[in-house]
């Protein structure tokens, strides 16, 4: 069941160049596309309906969607992570304005225009260098004076002419009306406070995990994560959870895929045992 279209976050990456097969990298949309085609052809049945809430109990797992209710014996959450928000002043008023959180989506309006990025993780690099295909100058705004980003991307970053960086420094407002014009910042150093002039302000600083409709139900990590075992089962009996919803250290297509066949396999048995 998917409530928008089957690919989540894969859909707004431009260029997957990690996923094995692919030596010369391949679109998020191509590849998500590829792997719906391929498992429609083994049968997959995708319904587009919104869960709205789960019962899960070891005896009865409930699924309310926004089309009628389902009773299951089994069940696989996948419901991903979302784009964490500064939740600074101008942030939600500028959406949609110079704000965004997806650069494939929006980084062909800011051609010959500057733009900031913030965060200092695989993703931010990551859109950032995307970015420099449009913008004049990228500056990458980071809380420290060392990026969190594999060194790859690091060196690809550094090596940029239109890469520019703010270490240690936090973003303290947007500015602009009625769309970006600024973006202050604070060193967290000195305490000092500064501006710089953008049109577009990205921000990628990290995801929340999509767990409302588990939360209660489902044993969590301190930041929300589903917890399961080796076998990817969560803390009620035939509840598996894969993919970026899951408490774990690394999040990539290539581990949410294999998560998938995992708990694919562990549901089966599951099911098969069950008196
Ligand atoms: P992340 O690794 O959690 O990095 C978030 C970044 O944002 C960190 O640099 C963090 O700073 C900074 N940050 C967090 N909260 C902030 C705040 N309130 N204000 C300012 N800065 C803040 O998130 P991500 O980069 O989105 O990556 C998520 C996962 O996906 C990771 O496991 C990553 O490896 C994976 N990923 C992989 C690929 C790839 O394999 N090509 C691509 C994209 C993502 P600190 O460094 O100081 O904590």
């Amino acid at each position: 069941m998917e409530k928008l279209s089957p690919g989540g976050q894969v859909l707004l990456t431009d260029l997957v160049e990690n996923y094995p097969g692919f030596p010369d990298g391949i679109s998020g949309f191509e590849l998500v596309d590829r792997m719906k085609r391929q498992a429609e052809n083994f049968g997959l049945n995708i319904q587009a309906r919104q869960v709205v809430q789960l019962d899960l109990s070891p005896d009865r797992k409930q699924v309310v969607t926004d089309d009628g209710t389902l009773e299951t014996k089994a069940l696989i959450l996948t419901s991903g992570a979302t784009p964490r928000k500064l939740s600074i002043e101008g942030e939600d008023r500028l959406t949609g304005k110079g704000v965004s959180y997806c650069a494939t989506c929006d980084g062909p309006f800011y051609r010959d225009q500057e733009v900031a990025v913030v965060g200092g993780g695989d993703t931010a690099v990551e859109e950032a260098l995307f970015l420099t295909r449009f913008a004049s100058k990228v500056h990458l705004i980071h809380r420290r004076d060392e990026l969190r980003a594999t060194k790859l991307l690091q060196e690809r970053a550094f090596s940029q002419e239109k890469m520019q960086f703010a270490w240690d420094s936090i973003p303290t407002r947007i500015l602009g009306d009625p769309a970006v014009e600024a973006i202050e910042l604070k060193n967290v150093k000195t305490g000092d406070l500064s501006r710089l002039r953008v049109e577009g302000v990205f921000v990628f600083i990290g995801y929340d995990p999509n767990n409302e409709l588990v939360k209660g139900q489902l044993e969590l990590d301190s930041q929300g994560f589903v917890l399961t075992n080796n076998d990817l089962e969560t803390s009620v009996s035939g509840v598996f959870a894969a993919g970026d919803i899951r408490s774990k250290m690394l999040r990539q297509i290539s581990t949410a895929v294999g998560e998938g066949a995992t708990a694919a396999f562990a549901a089966e048995r599951y099911l098969e045992n069950m008196p």
